[in-house]
């Protein structure tokens, strides 16, 4: 697997945070914390990236991720170009690379990517010159690093001392990028007590998530939790035979107020959007008191001017 960290242990690419160290994930929180503004306050703009180059490379629909990252970027200084391409090496082979070698010909210094396909972001960063990042933005099944960090943002802002949390994932987890770097997020920064909640079709392979409890009754896995996290029902990773059907996956699994009720009084609850409200979750509760999912959505933009400034400053001078 490619390095994703430089020798003096600062970060090259990010690709996963699966094998991170807890120093390299408290650096980057600390360092978004510090681009997060109240809402209705200026957003945090600097100069620190004029003259680099930012290319958005999605292969999967994306709102919120595509335009969190442009913004990042656009707030560091970095001009951005978004291309739609087809990258899967299944389908176009040596072309994916060829994309890359022209677009790096263009001074691009980062590329932020999103595929379905497993493998496609560590292919690139394998192939890039020395001092262009690559950045995940989503891989297959396997990885949303940003996504990642962004939920454990959002977990210390309302939580400050994890290690005591009782953080529930429930849903979809065999599909869910986001559960699994989560997983690795919270794992690394100390929470000992993370829940795998999900029907048992849904729950992922046995040797994934090692450590993690898993639940396969709901109101057990929300007991006194000071964390849900929902997942949405990754639709497009499942056969169409496999696929719950809504009103009855609502009807067993989708969070309600009176289910909320089982967790801890002052329980978040998030999302990582896009969210079916009325199959994995309620509107009342999306939109509660109890929601910090617009909370994610801002910390989205903070945690990738963070590791945009990471991966693309340190080359100053190269
Ligand atoms: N937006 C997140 C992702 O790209 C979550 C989701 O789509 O369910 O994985």
């Amino acid at each position: 697997m490619t390095e994703q960290l430089r020798p003096d242990g600062s970060l090259r690419h990010l690709l996963t945070l699966e094998g991170l160290p807890r120093p390299v994930l408290e650096r980057l929180l600390e360092r978004a914390q510090g681009f997060v503004r109240p809402l209705g306050a200026a957003a945090a703009q600097s100069q620190a990236l004029a003259g680099r180059t930012v290319a958005n490379l999605f292969t999967e629909p994306s709102t919120r991720t595509r335009v969190s990252f442009e913004l990042a970027a656009k707030r560091l200084g970095a001009q951005v170009v978004n291309l739609e391409v087809q990258l899967s090496s299944r389908v176009k082979g040596e072309s994916m690379l060829d994309t890359i070698y022209t677009l790096e010909a263009l001074h691009v210094d980062a590329f932020v990517i999103r595929d379905a396909e497993v493998g496609v972001p560590g292919l690139v960063a394998a192939n890039v010159a020395p001092h262009v990042a690559v950045l995940s933005a989503g891989e297959a099944h396997l990885a949303h690093p940003t996504q990642g960090l962004l939920d454990a943002l959002t977990i210390q802002q309302k939580k400050p001392r994890l290690s005591g949390l009782a953080v529930a994932i429930v849903g979809d987890l065999r599909h869910s990028r986001v559960a699994r770097s989560a997983w690795h997020a919270l794992r690394t920064l100390g929470v000992s007590d993370v829940r795998l909640v999900g029907p048992p079709a849904l729950q992922p392979p046995d040797e994934e998530f090692p450590g993690g409890t898993r639940y396969t009754d709901l109101a057990a896995g929300l007991e006194a939790a000071d964390v849900i996290m929902m997942l949405r029902i990754q639709k497009e990773r499942m056969a169409e035979a496999d696929l719950p059907e809504a009103r009855r996956y609502f009807a067993a699994w989708g969070l309600t107020p009176e289910r909320l009720r089982l967790a801890r009084p002052d329980a978040i609850v998030m999302h990582p959007q896009p969210m079916n409200r009325g199959i994995e979750i309620a509107s009342e509760v999306a939109d509660g008191p109890q929601s910090v999912i617009r909370d994610q959505v801002r910390n989205g933009v903070a945690v990738r001017m963070a590791v945009l400034a990471e991966v693309l400053a340190a080359r100053e001078g190269a």
